[in-house]
């Protein structure tokens, strides 16, 4: 690719695709266009250079606004959000097929030479999740397939609209199965924030009213692994890159597995408390238990995520006490 090919990126005012413009932009790519429903007001981040524009991508035209002189597009726009989210709202995940259906076919009338799909764990078959004690999913463990309700079904029937994209057009597409990803700037408060940005808030909450309680969604047992965004990012570059992964779903994820019980400890102890738990049994809580088999991101691009859960969380912490201090000074917040 060449420093001023056109780099589209879609969703760019969420979690990923914000961080994934600035990430290009410090790569050295001078030609990037960001798109995102949201009014720019309201995006996480803005990087100053790219183009950035406001623009509903379930709408056809819209798409090829977007695609026009694009030679790689990735997809990141989805109505989404953590457990709370996506049990609730079925029909807003299951619409996100709108999205890449006219992405797609935009950037394949545009000439785009690569596309990227944000995929995810939850297309795989709920039936092998259901032990904390989990073995972890490697990609095959999709099919037979029993994906989670309307999110992971639109996940799963939108790779295979890749899958045929490469097969039929010629288009070389790249799918990763994110697996948990969180860091700064990504939502931490209002229905649609995930496990480690909840607690963190959860932390902070406790101990700045002096209430010292947490609610935990669940028995605390159900287990997952958590991806920090900088690994999250680094994947996505290296996996659009490898030729050997077109139309190749692919697990992008840590595989350090905790229970939300560890993860609520390992909060508490970067903030320094101790908080008496409660447990909301009829909460949300998905599958029993969730993790990433690496073995193929390994032999496929000799890299897997890296940073330690503990470090990802610092960093996370420190940036929601920030963002909760400022609300609490009336300033402007991400989320
Ligand atoms: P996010 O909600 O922060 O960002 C998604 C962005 O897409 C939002 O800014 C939203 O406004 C935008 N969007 C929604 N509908 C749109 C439309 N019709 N047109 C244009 N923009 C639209 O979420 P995120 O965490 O950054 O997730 C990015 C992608 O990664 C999504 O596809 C998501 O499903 C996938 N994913 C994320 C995780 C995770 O843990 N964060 C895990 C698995 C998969």
């Amino acid at each position: 690719m060449k420093r001023d090919d056109l780099i589209v990126v879609a969703g760019a005012g969420g979690f990923i695709g914000g961080h994934l413009v600035r990430y290009f932009t410090e790569q050295g790519r001078a030609n990037i266009r960001a798109i995102d429903k949201k009014p720019l007001a309201e995006w996480y981040q803005i990087t100053p250079g790219a183009e950035s524009l406001c623009l509903d991508l379930s709408a056809e035209t819209n798409c090829h606004r977007a695609c026009e002189n694009a030679v790689e597009v990735y997809n990141l726009a989805a109505d989404m959000g953590g457990m709370g989210f996506i049990e609730r709202f079925r029909v807003e995940c299951l619409r996100s097929i709108l999205i890449n259906t006219h992405m797609l076919e935009a950037a394949y009338r545009a000439g785009a030479t690569r596309y990227f799909f944000a995929s995810s764990a939850c297309v795989y078959n709920t039936t092998l999740q259901k032990d904390p004690d989990v073995r972890a999913l490697k990609e095959a463990d999709a099919y037979p397939a029993m994906a989670e309700r309307g999110y992971g079904w639109e996940k799963l029937l939108s790779e295979m609209f890749c899958q045929e994209y490469w097969a039929e057009k010629g288009l070389r597409t790249f799918v990763a199965r994110f697996h948990n990803v969180y860091g700064p700037f990504g939502t931490w408060d209002g229905g649609r924030e995930k496990a480690p940005a909840a607690i963190c808030r959860k932390v902070i909450e406790a101990s700045d009213s002096g209430d010292m309680r947490i609610q935990i969604w669940g028995d605390g047992h159900q287990t997952r692994s958590f991806t920090f965004i900088d690994d999250c990012l680094i994947g996505i570059d290296r996996i659009v890159h490898c030729d050997d992964l077109t139309a190749t779903p692919i697990n992008l994820g840590s595989n350090e597995l905790v229970s939300i019980n560890e993860l609520v400890s390992k909060v508490e102890r970067i903030a320094g408390v101790t908080l008496q738990r409660g447990y909301e049994l009829d909460a949300p809580r998905g599958v029993a238990g969730r993790n990433s088999d690496n073995t193929m991101i390994l032999e496929k691009l000799g890299w897997e995520p890296k940073t330690s859960l503990d470090a990802g969380l610092r960093a996370t912490y420190t940036w929601i006490r920030q963002q909760f201090a400022a609300r609490k000074q009336g300033l402007a917040v991400v989320g």
